[in-house]
């Protein structure tokens, strides 16, 4: 390993969030290795450690040891990934931040691209996936069918198959540092800030070594986020459900009167459909007081006002909380 000149200020930061990434990290740091041999400017490496319970710390404690190029950013316990690629960009000091997943499924290689297209001009680049290998058939068709939706949607142009994987200017990292929301959709965030934004297509190839930290449920959690945060169609939909219900209720109204005026009849026989129509009002309730909920519970959580993680780290908990201030 090559010591850096410390005076020169970084050109690259390279974040990568970390939850039980002890299996994939050798095979990592290599590949990393070999990229940043090819780089032209000062270099460091963040790896954030979203909590992890095996060795993934004390393997990038090692490294950091011998390398100073790289960091360990340890947060308290199990943020999310969101989170913890927040704490990274905060504390990253490169010209460029770049944004990967530890596992290869976002190709070291690919940076190179992206650093060209940086020195193009453009502020943010992000990598757009052309192929999903080693994802289930069930995966891609939800990620599918979520980004086609919230395309349509959001109030933002969020591109599809975009995750995480981007190259970021330093300019536009500043801009992100004063965006505190609790609820982070990363990528909808940075489609937010606009700039000028360019794509490099890469295949995504499967995990290089260990399981997914993604299960379903916190993949959907991530989409409901995605949803929630760029857009109110939820409500609006709720405004019209409600408004189309209510007016069918009011035809109905009106037949049960007129029937029961005219002819007196329907009255004692019409158990099953006051019965049908009472339960179904009554989810649709539950139902829309729910969409209202969700974004309500999201007031809540802005207003509580914590930081968005907790760094469990002396050296850098000082910086990190600065950091975590709106
Ligand atoms: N990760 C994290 N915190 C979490 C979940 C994931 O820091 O709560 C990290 C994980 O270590 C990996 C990246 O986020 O570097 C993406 O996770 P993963 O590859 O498991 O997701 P998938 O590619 O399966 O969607
Ligand atoms: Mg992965």
């Amino acid at each position: 390993m090559t010591a850096q000149n410390a005076s020169e200020p970084i050109g690259f930061s390279l974040v990568i969030p970390v939850l039980n990434e002890a299996a994939v990290l050798p095979a990592l740091f290599e590949r990393l290795d070999d990229l940043i041999v090819t780089l032209d400017a000062p270099v460091e490496v963040i790896f954030v450690d979203d909590g992890s319970t095996d060795e993934t710390k004390s393997l990038i404690r090692t490294r950091a040891a011998a390398d100073s190029r790289f960091r360990l950013i340890q947060l308290s316990r199990n943020f999310g990934h969101q989170a913890a690629i927040t704490a990274g960009m905060d504390l990253a000091e490169g010209r460029a931040v770049i944004v990967m997943d530890a596992d290869l499924q976002d190709p070291p290689e690919v940076v190179l691209e992206m650093i060209a297209k940086w020195r193009d001009g453009f502020q943010i680049v992000y990598a757009e996936r052309t192929s999903r290998a080693g994802e289930s058939r069930f995966k891609r068709w939800t990620a599918h069918l979520f980004y086609k939706a919230l395309r349509r949607i959001a109030a933002v142009d969020i591109p599809a198959n975009v995750g995480d994987f981007r190259l970021v200017d330093r300019q536009v990292i500043l801009a992100f540092r004063q965006m505190r929301e609790r609820d982070r959709y990363v990528r909808g965030m940075f489609a937010w800030l606009g700039f000028r934004q360019a794509a490099v297509r890469f295949e995504r190839p499967g995990r290089a070594a260990g399981e997914t930290k993604y299960p379903f449920f916190k993949m959907v959690r991530l989409g409901v986020n995605g949803l929630v945060s760029f857009s109110d169609a939820p409500l609006q939909l709720a405004l019209w459900i409600g408004l189309f219900v209510s007016l069918g209720a009011l035809g109905y109204g009106l037949y049960v009167v007129i029937a029961a005026l005219i002819g007196g009849h329907g009255l004692v026989p019409g158990w099953a459909s006051t019965m049908v129509v009472v339960s179904f009002l009554c989810g649709l309730n539950m139902m829309l007081t729910g969409v209202v909920g969700l974004y309500v519970g999201r007031i809540h959580s802005e207003v509580k006002a914590r930081p968005l993680y907790v760094v469990d780290a002396p050296e850098t908990a000082g910086q990190a909380v600065v950091a975590a201030k709106p």
